[in-house]
């Protein structure tokens, strides 16, 4: 009797668990294909928007959290699947296609979580160089160090970030730095290489005035000499 019951329950339950497993997987399939086809779309339209530029940047930099990822990674634990800005994807693929280097400049004290999460979403291989790491710095040290290992001049790089206070030291330092409100999008990124195509020409005038007006002076200087 007792064992009855019980075999009349149980199969009843497996079959329900079944039913949601598979519920669940195909969800989850129709998201993936979905998401597949957002970033082609959005690849498509920033390929588009980077080639209407003249000049680029050598490297791009993003951070991480509300940049690239709408959340904070200390706030979330290594198990879970991350997903990131509708855009993100897309854009980061157009970069590289284009030949840009791509990296990662994060003040997130879970580097832990962020490194796995970047592992999840199949990123890692896609950035030359990853700082993550609290720092009191607005991250200034941050791009000294990728710097340092890329050789990459500060005036030839693009950052997107959502601190205003990172976006002011870095942008002293000479990097085009672009304040992103609601994750990195293709409003963003062309916003971001204008302003870098302004400040990159501005520096080649800078440069062309110096350069001129050095060889005036020397030119002056040897005909004195000549005299
Ligand atoms: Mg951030």
């Amino acid at each position: 009797m007792r064992s009855e019951s019980f075999g009349g329950i149980r199969p009843r339950m497996v079959d329900l668990f079944a039913h949601r497993a598979m519920e669940v997987f195909w969800r989850e399939r129709e998201r993936e294909r979905k998401m597949g086809e957002t970033t082609e779309k959005v690849k498509g339209e920033a390929l588009q928007i980077i080639g209407g530029f003249e000049v680029l940047p050598k490297l791009v930099v993003f951070d991480l959290d509300y940049t690239l990822w709408p959340f904070y990674c200390e706030c979330r634990s290594k198990r879970e699947i991350p997903s990131l800005y509708p855009h993100a994807k897309g854009i980061l693929l157009a970069l590289k296609e284009k030949g840009v280097d791509l990296a990662i400049a994060s003040r997130s004290p879970t580097s832990d979580i962020a490194t796995s999460f970047l592992n999840k979403l199949g990123l890692t291989p896609m950035f030359v160089t990853q700082e993550i790491y609290s720092s009191w710095t607005h991250k200034t040290d941050h791009f000294q160090r990728i710097h340092s290992r890329t050789t990459v001049p500060f005036n030839s790089m693009l950052f997107f970030d959502d601190e205003n206070r990172n976006i002011q030291a870095v942008s002293k330092m000479g990097v085009t730095s672009i304040f992103v409100g609601n994750g990195v999008n293709l409003g963003s990124l062309s916003e971001g290489l204008a302003q870098f195509s302004r400040n990159w020409n501005a520096s080649q005038k800078n440069k062309q005035k110096w350069l001129s007006k050095y060889s005036n002076k020397s030119e002056s200087n040897t005909s004195n000499h000549a005299a």
